[in-house]
């Protein structure tokens, strides 16, 4: 446990892509920011479910993988000094003499005058298939994300589900993985048509092997290292598929966890916030990116960008009372390294 309190100006929860152009926007305003995150790795959505995926539509870049939009924001946030409290969730949120104590799971403590949340859908994570001994895989033969295509070159890969991920994951994979077996339990898929017609080239061409209508039904191997999946069709006959890697994608299960004991009023399972400062029905506390709505949102990158500037022009009288902000374009204040 760590019971330091540590001290700051704006406390960030969630390093995606909004939270991270969060500490940009703060930085430009004499702001300094310490951030949370639930996962290890900087980046959100972008970096856990699709780093290798071309984005098209960030402004200025034709197309950027979304693994190197999130490096290029970590650059641009890397001037302001931001500190980085990753690999634990938040846990807790209490009023406090400088404004609010954020603390985490690990007992990290930031005190700071103002919070944004830039939770996403909350801390997210896997729908898991119910198979009983599936944690003793889970890491290193069984993978809910991939993180580098690479690591699955030669491999024998059993991918579960029919979605966009499934399937565009075989896809992917099929490029370099020694067989890709997609387990499906209707031979309905959920997926972008073009994405599916490719599908069924492949299957047809023999680089894929579609498995339907079956389900996971069991997991052989040791000590971590898959050798076969069985599967079983809906009249209880199985199949073993001889695999070294499994890939469920049932989606994703998110959660707010606890943002939703926050007092904070909400629209379904989003904090709703006034669209032209992002402050929250609690003063002090702003949201911002996914988990943000008001009238006419918009769950993308470019919007959430947007507000992180609103929200950082909002927080700055809480940061320096009394202090006039004259709005300033960047090309006039440059940044601290430039
Ligand atoms: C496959 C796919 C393709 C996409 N393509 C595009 C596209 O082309 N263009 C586009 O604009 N958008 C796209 N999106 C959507 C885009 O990724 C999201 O809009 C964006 O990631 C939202 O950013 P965010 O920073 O608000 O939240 P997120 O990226 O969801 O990050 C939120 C972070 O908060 C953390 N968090 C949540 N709760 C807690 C807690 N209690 N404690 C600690 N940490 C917590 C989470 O772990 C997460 O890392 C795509 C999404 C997917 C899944």
């Amino acid at each position: 446990m760590n019971d330091r309190l540590h001290h700051t100006d704006v406390a960030i929860i969630g390093t995606g892509p909004v939270g991270l152009f969060a500490v940009f926007e703060c930085g430009m305003l004499e702001m300094r920011c310490q951030l949370f995150d639930a996962l290890d790795v900087l980046g959100g959505q972008c970096a856990a479910l699709y780093p290798e995926k071309p984005i098209y539509d960030i402004p200025g870049y034709p197309r950027i993988d979304a693994g190197h939009l999130i490096e290029r924001l970590v650059e641009q946030a890397a001037p302001f000094a931001p500190v980085y409290h990753l690999g634990h969730a938040v846990t807790g949120l209490e009023p406090h003499a400088e404004g609010f104590v954020v603390t985490n799971a690990a007992g990290v403590r930031v005190a700071a005058r103002a919070v944004v949340i830039a939770a996403g859908g909350g801390a997210f994570g896997p729908n898991r298939p119910p198979l009983s001994d599936i944690a003793a895989y889970e890491g290193r033969s069984v993978f809910y994300l991939v993180r580098r295509r690479e690591e699955f070159r030669d491999r024998r890969i059993v991918i579960a589900g029919g979605g966009d991920s499934a399937v565009d994951w075989a896809l992917s994979l099929a490029e370099l993985a020694e067989r890709v077996m997609v387990v499906h339990r209707r031979d309905r898929f959920r997926a972008a048509p073009q994405s599916l017609a490719r599908l069924r080239e492949l299957a047809e061409a023999g680089r894929v092997e579609l498995v339907i209508p079956y389900q996971l039904a069991g997991l052989e191997g040791a000590e971590g290292r898959l050798s076969a999946v069985v599967v079983a069709d809906l009249a209880g006959r199985q199949r073993r598929l001889e695999a070294d890697c499994l890939l469920p994608f049932f989606g994703l299960a998110t959660q707010l966890g606890p943002l939703a004991s926050w007092d904070l009023a909400f629209d379904g399972n989003r904090i709703a916030v006034d669209p032209a400062s992002c402050t929250t029905s609690r003063p002090g506390i702003f949201a911002i990116g996914d988990i943000a709505v008001y009238p006419g949102k918009l769950k993308l990158i470019l919007s959430g960008f947007a507000e992180a500037a609103l929200a950082a022009h909002a927080i700055h009288p809480l940061v320096h009372p009394g202090e006039a902000l004259h709005f300033e374009y960047s090309t006039m204040k440059g940044v601290p390294s430039g």
